[in-house]
């Protein structure tokens, strides 16, 4: 009988299963087959539905480095918007054509001599492969006779990838299981360093001021650099524009040099809305061109363009936007996230701007380590760098590109008092908060 040749089978379609098959394809391995028991992609997030469903761990740390997510809806994503960010990724890198779902694979055979895999599948005809690769989430639970668990698959042949094995067979159900799964988030992030290229703003206004020019430089680590520097460079960057010389010195908890993190997580918590309003003004694409659209391209200034998305949202919600661009799918959570903003400015920003800060301050802790521990190979290096670059990259972003020049640590201050006013008496609106008083 002539079986089915693969160059590689995976098993399983959830994030491991798609982030293999991703990786193969890069690699000029495109004849491969991922096989899945349930009727479609996802994995977890396909096969859990239950009311209250999230990720424990920040969405924006939980996505693939090679298609990083910035437009998730809330710190940490309810699960159905995992399953949509991995149809849109499946979507994205053609997976689906890949795909064989209802198919369960019962086990695999290694011949030595043939040096190829026996793959069988229930109810199916075997196939053939060069690789296996299984991304099972949880090893099978049966044995069939004649067959190899996936637990004991052979060693010999070539390696396996097990990337799906996060939970050991023992592990007790409940909360505790769940915290257990989430120490190793990195399973979903792959090893390429996310801190890298294209975090920090490409081309930084260089007319600004020396000090501006000279934390660009601190943070240029971040871009190219190995892990120590970049954390050691990417902290003294914010440090060098955000701490001033009267700053208390005392061990209250907004003393020494922490609160530069602070005053970066305010600075980019008030530039938020007004970049993804800009975004979205740009993405509303509908088939043909409505009052929303024409008033979009007569605008002059992106502030002009982000008020009228404000006032559509207002008006309309979320399907104000004709959001049909390739990145549909984060565009929608981006409106969601402003809708939301809009009806409740003020506690969004202070819930954003804490995590912001989580993330600052994490980045100063693993800089001490770094420097004054002298530990350039921590574990925490990477996943601190993950968070933090991009949003100390916005935070440069807007210091540097700052319309009229102001000193950062005015900004940090227009910022704070920010917060306190928008959406209250003095007509501060989201779209406006680091801009001057007038
Ligand atoms: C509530 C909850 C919150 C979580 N939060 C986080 C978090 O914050 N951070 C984090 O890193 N992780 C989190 N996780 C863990 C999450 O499971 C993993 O992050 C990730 O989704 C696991 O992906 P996977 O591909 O390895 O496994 P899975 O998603 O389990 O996918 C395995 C796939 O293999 C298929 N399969 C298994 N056996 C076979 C077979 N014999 N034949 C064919 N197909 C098979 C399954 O049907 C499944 O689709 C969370 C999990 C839950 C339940």
């Amino acid at each position: 009988m002539q079986r089915k040749y693969y160059e590689a089978v995976i098993v399983g379609a959830g994030f491991g299963g798609m982030g293999a098959a991703i990786q193969l394809n890069r690699l000029g391995t495109d004849n491969i087959a991922i096989l899945e028991r349930e009727d479609d992609l996802g994995g977890t997030w396909h096969v859990n539905r239950y009311p209250g469903l999230a990720v424990d761990i920040a969405s924006f740390t939980y996505s693939y480095s090679l298609a990083p997510n910035p437009y998730w809806s809330r710190m940490f994503a309810p699960g159905a918007e995992l399953k949509r960010y991995a149809e849109h990724t499946a979507d994205t890198y053609g997976l689906r054509r890949s795909m064989r779902f209802n198919t369960v694979v019962e086990g695999a055979r290694w011949d030595e001599r043939e040096q190829l895999w026996t793959v069988s599948v229930r109810d199916g005809e075997p196939l053939t492969a060069r690789y296996l690769l299984t991304a099972t989430g949880v090893p099978l639970a049966t044995q069939v006779p004649g067959h190899t668990r996936h637990g004991d698959l052979p060693r010999q042949g070539p390696p396996q990838h097990r990337l799906g094995r996060l939970l050991r067979p023992d592990r007790p159900e409940g909360r505790d299981h769940r915290h257990r799964r989430h120490r190793r988030p990195a399973h979903t992030a792959g090893r390429e360093e996310r801190h890298r290229a294209d975090r920090l703003p490409a081309h930084p206004d260089l007319g600004h001021s020396q000090n501006g020019l000279d934390a660009l430089e601190l943070a240029a680590a971040v871009n190219r650099g190995a892990l120590a520097p970049a954390v050691a460079g990417g902290w003294a960057a914010g440090e060098s524009l955000l701490v001033h010389a009267d700053d208390p010195k005392s061990d209250g908890e907004r003393s020494g040099k922490a609160i530069a993190a602070d005053r970066m997580a305010i600075i980019i918590a008030c530039s938020w809305p007004r970049a993804e309003l800009t975004t979205l003004a740009h993405r509303h694409n509908p088939s043909e061109p409505d009052d929303l659209f024409r008033a979009v391209a007569a605008c002059t200034t992106n502030r002009e363009a982000a008020r009228l998305v404000v006032s559509a949202l207002e008006a309309t919600g979320v399907e104000a936007l004709a959001l049909t661009k390739p990145t549909g799918y984060s565009d929608q959570a981006a409106a969601q996230r402003m809708v939301a903003l809009l009806a409740n400015p003020r506690s969004q920003l202070n819930d954003v701007t804490k995590a912001f800060r989580i993330a600052m301050r994490r980045l100063y802790r693993i800089r001490n380590i770094i420097l004054h521990g002298g530990a350039t190979h921590g574990v925490a290096l990477e996943a601190a760098l993950r968070t933090a670059a991009p949003l100390l990259g916005a935070g440069l972003d807007r210091i540097v590109h700052a319309t009229e020049n102001i000193d950062p640590l005015d900004l940090a201050a227009r910022a704070e008092v920010a917060l306190q006013l928008v959406h209250g008496e003095t007509g501060l609106t989201t779209v406006d908060l680091l801009e001057p008083v007038r």
